[in-house]
């Protein structure tokens, strides 16, 4: 049987690994040799540049009701907000006088906002001379093609799971099968794409985990976002276990190995649930950072999960303490817009 060294190394020189060798490197209690081929990996391919993407949660009204989200339809407790088309354009304002090269614009399903709305706020908001991300869930094919021909350049559409069953258990009234298409569409459409993985939800095995990897890898995913579970209160799952630190780590460090030159986050879902975790996530493979650029009421009302309103109280005070924790580990903030670079 190959040690966890030589699955690490078929991994670094092959950049592919059968399932069962990803589950086994899940499963490993000594991750060490892991974290440091993706660290290799990444400094190697993307370098040592971190790129910061201005965060704005527009609205957190959302149709949906995932069974792990504070957002869903059926959190009666949660106060929603709806920021303006005007409160948007003037946060993206605000974000660029920070420096963010790209506006991360992200939103619970929330259709009150019409197709011409969204795509005038691209429109203006791309005459800033930024790059456009949006968040914003399942849409129509028609509505993807209006956004990209406004200007959108990114989409993040994470699928959570692949695995069928723990999806439909997760998802009340959605299609997994429509999700993946949805994937599919931003690609054709010319959107870099995005997606990953909610890591450490009930019922979750590290087979389902590898399998995820081996879909990101299908896809040709250009960005992978990976959190842990963190139960929220108000949700079904309130009392529920919390995904683990470590596991999405390794999680981290796999997709590095795998897909060499994707962008991935250090996501804030892991700085919310480690105090260290920004740290460990740029450690394991991760080369960016989205800093939240909301009003602090909003960013409170924003909470898919607890604790995340409680970490930085305003946008400057956030991104100083990010460039400090950069520069600590010898990283430097990007001045470019941080599209994927390929055969790099
Ligand atoms: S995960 Fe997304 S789609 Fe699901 S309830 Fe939360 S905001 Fe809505």
């Amino acid at each position: 049987m190959q040690t966890i060294t030589d699955l690490v190394e078929v991994l670094e020189n092959r950049q592919t690994l059968d399932q069962a060798g990803l589950t086994r490197l899940l499963t490993t209690p000594k991750a060490e040799p892991l974290y440091q081929a993706a660290d290799r990996v990444r400094k190697r391919t993307v370098g040592d540049e971190v790129h910061l993407r201005g965060l704005i949660e527009f609205s957190n009204y959302c149709r949906r009701n995932c069974l792990y989200c504070g957002l869903r339809a059926g959190n009666s407790r949660l106060h929603r907000y709806r920021m303006t088309p005007a409160e948007i354009v003037a946060t993206a304002r605000f974000a660029v006088g920070l420096g963010m090269k790209t506006i991360v614009l992200q939103s619970g399903e929330d259709s009150s906002y019409t197709v011409s709305e969204l795509c005038a706020i691209v429109q203006t908001i791309k005459k800033m001379g930024v790059a456009v991300t949006l968040s914003i869930g399942e849409r129509s094919r028609s509505t993807y093609a209006a956004l990209k021909e406004a200007g959108a350049d990114r989409f993040l559409l994470r699928i959570e799971t692949t695995n069928e069953q723990l999806y439909a258990r997760m998802h009340p009234g959605m299609s997994y099968q429509n999700r993946v298409q949805c994937l599919y569409t931003l690609k054709e459409l010319g959107y870099e794409t995005g997606t990953g993985s909610l890591v450490g939800l009930p019922g979750q095995t590290p087979a389902m985990l590898a399998a995820d990897l081996v879909f990101f890898k299908e896809l040709d995913a250009d960005m992978i976002g990976l959190g842990p579970f963190i139960p929220s209160p108000g949700t079904p799952l309130a009392q529920a276990a919390g995904g683990a630190v470590d596991l999405v780590l390794k999680m981290m460090a796999l997709t590095r190995l795998l897909m060499p030159e994707i962008n991935m986050p250090a996501t804030t879902a892991l700085g919310v649930k480690d105090p260290a975790g920004y740290q460990k996530g740029l450690s394991c493979g991760a080369n960016v950072v989205m800093p939240n650029m909301g009003e602090r009421d909003y960013k409170r009302l924003y909470a898919p999960y607890p604790g995340k309103e409680g970490w930085a109280s305003n946008a400057e005070t956030q991104l100083a303490k990010i460039k400090a924790v950069l520069q600590q580990m010898g990283r430097t903030v990007s001045p470019g817009y941080g599209f994927r670079v390929r055969g790099g």
